[in-house]
């Protein structure tokens, strides 16, 4: 039977998981982490509980006999590309996109800046973020891009505590949000309304919340023509209702301003903290590839403010001895094989955002994978897969080598007994769960030891 080691199990390499089981072969899926479930765990805004429903698909695929979990596991520092090409037919990077990308602009560093994507990991308990500070205490905050991780940020400072203590948000987040000092929120976008990337129900979401009015200024609405793409179109739809909202008198303001662009995130000294925002107003300009762009006009404006989130996607992290595509800041690839400039490399293959970029959602996963997945059954077919060496390779000598290397090792059934543990510690809050977010409290549950 041949195995291959997927490394990264969010939901991409969840799909690729099912689709290799489904054709026969045998998988052990790896995470640097203890706990699976990638970005669901640590991404998904923990008031969308039912999109983090989708787990228990990926429990499903986890009951196959072939499969095994193998968690605590990081590429390039617990493993390395080359032990695992020695152990398995086929390895599948599934390890997202985790490097925010930069503005580029003066005081981008400063203390109260940051992306938006350590806030988001932070809220959601994940264990390299559960020390992160961020000054909730300033007023108002600035939320720099127009994707759907900008909504989920901007939401997150407006909730209301009550609204989120029936959620699975990490207890620091919980009482860092209880005594929370934010009551505004702007959020900055480059380009106009038409071309925001938000989806429609996220948008329509801000005009729900309880305790926030959403502001949209109707002069920024006037010259915006009907977007041909349906979900654009109803973004204009969306905001054009907002626009003609009147202030409710909600304790909270969220407040979308386009044509935007943050020229210098303003403070005292070179690295004091975060004052306020300079930016640049921009027109819009379409290029000749049809593509509209922004454009500075060269007036500017200040927003003060005390907390800025910086929002505008993700690039992949290099692994060592895997070709990398710099510009793009993924994985060389063509159709999900791992290519060099000689070619493709046998036994490597990648899925979801380390593939494509950071872009669609949960579901947008499957088909990736599953196209991945059918190159490597192509492979299999063809006689081009990896060679491992027959004396490392095969399920006990690879379990037995893991165990030696990673002795912190979580198994499937570990990360059950965490589920088991962090779920029960829910129920007296009503809540689905209550993060456990350090390492050592993770294996320990791991291994039904809570302290
Ligand atoms: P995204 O959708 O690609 O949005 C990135 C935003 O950053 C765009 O508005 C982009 O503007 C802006 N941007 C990029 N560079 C900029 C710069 N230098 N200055 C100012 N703005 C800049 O990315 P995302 O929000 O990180 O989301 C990633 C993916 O996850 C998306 O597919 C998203 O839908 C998905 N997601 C889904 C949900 C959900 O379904 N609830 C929640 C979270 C995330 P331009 O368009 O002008 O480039």
């Amino acid at each position: 039977m041949n195995r291959a080691a997927i490394v990264g199990a969010g939901p991409s390499g969840f799909y690729a998981a099912d689709a290799l089981l489904k054709a026969g072969w045998a998988v052990d899926l790896l995470d640097a982490l203890p706990t699976p479930y990638g970005l669901v765990r640590a991404g998904v805004a923990p008031d969308h509980p039912k999109i983090k429903s989708v787990t228990r698909v990926y429990a499903k695929t986890a009951a196959h006999e072939a499969f095994r979990f193998f968690g605590g596991v990081e590429l390039g520092t617990g493993v390395t590309r080359e032990d695992l090409l020695a152990r398995y037919q086929a390895i599948v990077y599934a390890i997202g996109t985790s490097l925010d990308n930069r503005l580029g602009i003066p005081g981008e560093d400063r203390p109260g800046s940051h992306p938006a994507t350590d806030f988001v990991a932070w809220y959601n308990g994940h264990p390299h973020f559960a020390d992160h500070m961020f000054k909730l205490d300033g007023g108002r905050a600035v939320v720099i891009g127009n994707g759907n991780v900008a909504i989920d940020v901007a939401r997150m400072l407006v909730l209301d505590p009550r609204e989120l203590a029936p959620t699975d948000t990490a207890d620091h987040a919980l009482e860092a949000f209880g005594m929370a000092g934010v009551n505004e929120v702007i959020l900055l976008g480059r380009r106009g309304p038409a071309e925001a990337a938000f989806t429609n129900p996220e948008l329509r979401e801000l005009g729900e919340l309880e305790r926030a009015d959403v502001i949209v200024d109707p002069a920024q609405l006037e010259d915006v023509a009907e977007p041909e793409d349906t979900t654009k179109r109803r973004n204009v739809e969306i905001l054009r209702d907002y626009a003609q909202r009147p202030l409710t008198g909600k304790s909270h303001r969220l407040e979308l301003r386009f044509l935007r662009s943050p020229l210098e995130i303003l403070g005292d000294g070179e690295d004091g903290p975060v004052t306020g925002v300079r930016v640049g107003i921009n027109r819009l300009v379409t290029a000749p590839d049809g593509r509209v762009r922004a454009e500075p006009t060269g007036q500017e404006e200040t927003i003060e403010c005390g907390l800025v989130l910086r929002s505008i996607g993700y690039r992949g992290t290099p692994v060592a001895g895997v070709p990398f595509d710099d510009a793009r800041g993924l994985i060389r690839n063509d159709g999900g094989r791992v290519v060099s400039d000689e070619g493709p490399c046998p036994g490597e293959y990648v899925v979801g955002w380390i593939k494509r970029g950071p872009s669609g959602v949960i579901g947008t996963n499957k088909k990736d994978a599953n196209d991945t997945v059918s190159h490597i059954l192509e492979d299999e077919a063809a006689g081009r897969l990896g060679m491992p060496d027959p004396e490392l390779g095969g399920a006990e000598a690879v379990q037995a080598w893991l165990v030696a290397r990673v002795p912190d090792v979580v198994t499937w059934a570990g990360w059950e007994a965490i589920d088991a543990y962090e779920s029960e510690m829910g129920i007296p809050a009503g809540r689905p769960r209550v993060k456990l977010v350090r390492l050592a409290q993770l294996v320990e549950a791991s291994r039904g030891q809570q302290s």
